[in-house]
């Protein structure tokens, strides 16, 4: 049972600072999806055009599917690079799902980040889970994520 709740995503962990090496090769077209309109159509549905200048690619490949924890997208404000999981880039995925995953990324670039008692950053504040649940499709997102995560673990 206890690798059953391991089994999750660690959404907090999903944002990490990367370093500046990465930049190169930036691809927003993938096999099965180009993130690039999506993006486009998000931004203007969902945030007035108000993020600008980002860049949004699909991840480096890995070799290995991993273990126990699974991170659909991450966002580095300061470079403004939105970057997917190419795991995603699979025609299994719906692309409602890849639009929330998407959706969730740039919700970061609009609600800021909390610093709790102690020095910790906080990225999913209450404010943005609110936000978040206001997306359409946000719950059917959620449960295909539940019941599909294991595709994406080893
Ligand atoms: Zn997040």
């Amino acid at each position: 049972m206890a690798r059953k709740t391991k089994r999750k995503t660690k959404r907090k962990l999903a944002h990490p600072k990367l370093p500046m090496q990465r930049q190169l090769n930036l691809q927003h077209e993938g096999t099965h999806f180009d993130l690039r309109p999506i993006f486009e159509r998000l931004n203007e549905r969902y945030f007035r055009r108000r993020l600008r200048g980002y860049k949004v690619t699909w991840g480096r490949r890995r070799k290995h599917r991993p273990r126990e924890q699974f991170i659909f997208g991450t966002i580095q404000e300061e470079d403004r690079v939105i970057r997917i999981n190419p795991a995603l880039d699979q025609p299994f995925v719906p692309p409602w799902f890849l639009r929330y995953v998407l959706y969730h990324e740039m919700l970061h670039s609009v609600v800021p980040d909390k610093t709790l008692p102690g020095g910790r950053r906080r990225v999913h504040t209450e404010e943005f889970s609110r936000r978040e649940r206001k997306f359409p499709g946000y719950l059917r997102a959620r449960r295909w994520e539940e019941e599909n995560l294991a595709r994406f673990l080893r």
